[in-house]
């Protein structure tokens, strides 16, 4: 990398490389209020554990998220609600450009997203049976 890049561009970068993935950005989503259980983003993503697991790993390594044992599991929180905005303004811009060029199937995925924008989606699949849901159930 050249060297007239400053340190802050650079780690500014390693954070959108973390960011590059849209389960990362789900998992993002999934950790508003008060964090989640990896049970819960299997269920609510509908993605193996192991494979959430892989992203969480990235998440962690880019100091994005926290792990915190709790018993028999662990639940997992942004480190920093900052990253949370950025999440919302990549939605903002995906569908910003998807109604600009008139991307009629992305606009069928970034209906969804946009959905996400500022909440969780909580329950949404109707089988998530981590303690949260539970509770809220
Ligand atoms: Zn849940």
């Amino acid at each position: 990398m050249p060297n007239g890049i400053p340190a802050e561009v650079k780690e500014a970068a390693r954070i959108a490389r973390a960011l590059s993935h849209p389960a990362r950005l789900q998992i993002l989503n999934e950790l508003r209020d008060g964090g989640a259980y990896v049970m819960h983003l299997t269920a609510v993503l509908g993605r193996p554990q192991a494979n959430i697991s892989q992203h969480l790993m990235v998440l962690r390594e880019a100091d994005l998220v926290t792990a915190e044992r709790e018993g028999m599991t662990v639940i997992y929180h942004v480190r920093n609600p900052h990253v949370l905005d950025v999440v919302d303004q990549l939605l903002v811009l995906a569908r910003e450009r998807a109604e600009a060029h008139r991307m009629d199937d992305v606009m069928v995925g970034v209906e969804e997203l946009d959905g996400l924008r500022g909440k969780r989606q909580r329950r949404r699949k109707g089988k998530c049976r981590c303690p949260r849901c539970r509770e809220e159930g």
